[in-house]
């Protein structure tokens, strides 16, 4: 992978204000997936697709993401990133609203990183636990949100984004096939471990 065009990339997305993986919570990803050495992951919400990048060093030799992205400029911006650190082979785009996208895929995944809408990350859950494999691991990037997920404060306007992401986090934790923890990194990571044989 070209590291040079990876940090030109990260740099232009800061620049621009496009929302992409912070440093710590990158950092944490990374010492997963180096245990986990996944064959197949799925991410929701690809933006410039710093993210995808970043996760395809860790794919066994074979192995291949694919990400959801429905905003056609950052579309386009991505599949230029992925040709220039040149791993246009392992990253596969689906064009379009991860609402509409999960419910067409069939395939299993050992590691899914939900990233987009916090309004529909229990619908994402759902879809994910559908197609995780057994041992596998959902990460929920943003779930703390700025605090107020945590917090009693309720006159902000993210109402019903914060409701929804206490509710991914009130199944993750009830739900006695999984064992969730999250962490304080970014802005919040919610790291879920589906349990069977592997874990
Ligand atoms: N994972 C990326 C990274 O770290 O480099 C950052 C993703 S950014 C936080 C969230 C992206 O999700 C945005 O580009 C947005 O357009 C996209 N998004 C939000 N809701 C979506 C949906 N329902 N379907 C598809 N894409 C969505």
């Amino acid at each position: 992978m070209n590291k040079q065009e990876l940090e030109k990339i990260k740099q232009k997305a800061l620049e621009e204000h496009i929302p992409i993986i912070m440093d710590d919570t990158l950092e944490v990803v990374d010492e997963i997936l180096t245990k986990l050495k996944p064959k197949k992951i799925l991410e929701i919400g690809t933006a410039v697709g710093y993210s995808a990048i970043c996760f395809s060093e860790y794919l066994i030799v074979g192995g291949k993401i694919d990400t959801i992205e429905r905003d056609e400029e950052r579309i386009l911006q991505a599949k230029e990133n992925i040709k220039k650190v040149g791993v246009e082979e392992k990253i596969n785009i689906y064009e379009g609203d991860a609402v509409e996208i999960l419910p067409t895929l069939n395939e299993k995944y050992d590691m899914i990183f939900i990233d987009a809408a916090k309004g529909k990350y229990p619908f994402f859950l759902k879809e994910a636990l559908r197609m995780l494999n057994e041992g596998g691991v959902i990460l929920a990037d943003n779930i703390l949100y700025k605090g107020y997920v945590m917090s009693d404060y309720n006159k902000h306007k993210q109402r019903t984004a914060v409701r929804n992401l206490r509710e991914y986090i009130a199944e993750v934790t009830n739900n006695p096939n999984l064992k969730t923890e999250i962490l304080e990194v970014g802005d919040g990571l919610a790291i879920t471990r589906k349990l069977g044989k592997a874990v």
